[in-house]
């Protein structure tokens, strides 16, 4: 079965359950959510998630719990060697982040690997690593994966070549638990060419494993390839194209994993349930959005 779904959001009153039921609405097999907002720090306890509730919901509708990723905020910058307390925060957040995952009970959780704001890569990529071992010094991950995205390398980012995802990888003292977030809209955006994605899987398969691959962000572009700018189009509407990103979807090496859009809403309103019916039917309808 396709493993497929959207960004959701997680807010009061109902945060997991209303989260599970929104992707529900959309007709999803997969969801991810934020623990709170993308942008701040501040987060409520995991009791008013109401996680049990939500456990309940998934039975019910047939919604496997497997398929609930994470995504840490991205104000965490474990690259950070300029503010000693942009680092600091970004550790010790981590280690709660986690401990909420686990609360929820999913087993992916989503990081942006972090920007080294003008200290150069080598020193971002060594702070990097420096903090993922913190992270997994003060809490025991089990079967949890921190996923760490490939990005656009908008800025200072690191993490927008696999060479650099495998040098974290292989820098730090237990990679167990780090996974890998492969986002479509990304990897273009930093030059991989997503008409042959074949040739980049196997790349990816070289630099990294195909292994070590944990969810699939499906996101088109608004830019042209190598553009360096991370600016996601609606699927079909961008520089990839819809076929393309069908190829992605459907790629018989990437079936176990799931494929989470986070595509911009159009006239102020979510476009998964149409994308997703639109990707289930694998037909590209240029109309999509007409009648929103
Ligand atoms: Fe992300
Ligand atoms: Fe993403
Ligand atoms: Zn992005």
């Amino acid at each position: 079965m396709l493993k497929i779904g959207s960004h959701v959001s997680m807010s009061a009153p109902d945060y997991l359950l209303g989260a599970v039921k929104e992707a529900q609405s959309y007709n999803a097999s997969a969801l991810m959510i934020y623990s709170g907002a993308p942008q701040n720090t501040r987060r409520i306890d995991v009791d008013r998630f109401k996680i049990e509730e939500a456990r309940e919901y998934m039975k019910e509708v047939g919604f496997d719990p497997e398929n609930i990723i994470m995504h840490a905020p991205y104000i965490i910058n474990l690259a950070n060697t300029v503010k000693p307390e942009v680092f600091e925060l970004a550790h010790s957040f981590l280690v709660e982040e986690i401990k909420r995952t686990q609360a929820i009970g999913s087993k992916v959780l989503v990081l942006h690997p972090g920007s080294h704001v003008k200290a150069g890569e080598e020193l971002g990529l060594l702070q990097i690593i420096k903090g993922l071992d913190l992270v997994s010094e003060q809490v025991d991950m089990g079967d949890l994966k921190i996923a760490l995205e490939t990005m656009a390398g908008k800025g200072s980012e690191l993490g927008f070549t696999f060479e650099q995802i495998a040098r974290i990888r292989a820098g730090v003292k237990d990679n167990s638990n780090l996974g890998v977030c492969l986002d479509t809209c990304h990897i273009h955006d930093a030059g991989y060419d997503l008409n042959e994605f074949d040739k980049v899987l196997d790349s990816f398969d070289e630099i990294i494993g195909l292994e070590n691959l944990s969810v699939i962000h499906v996101n088109d572009s608004k830019n042209v390839k190598g553009a360096r700018k991370d600016r996601h189009a609606n699927i079909g509407f961008g520089e990839i194209g819809f076929d393309n990103l069908l190829e992605v979807i459907y790629h018989p090496r990437l079936s176990h994993l799931c494929k989470i859009l986070e595509t911009p809403f159009v006239e102020k309103q979510a476009p998964y349930k149409l994308e997703i019916a639109m990707i289930r039917e694998k037909m590209f309808k240029p109309d999509l959005f007409e009648n929103l």
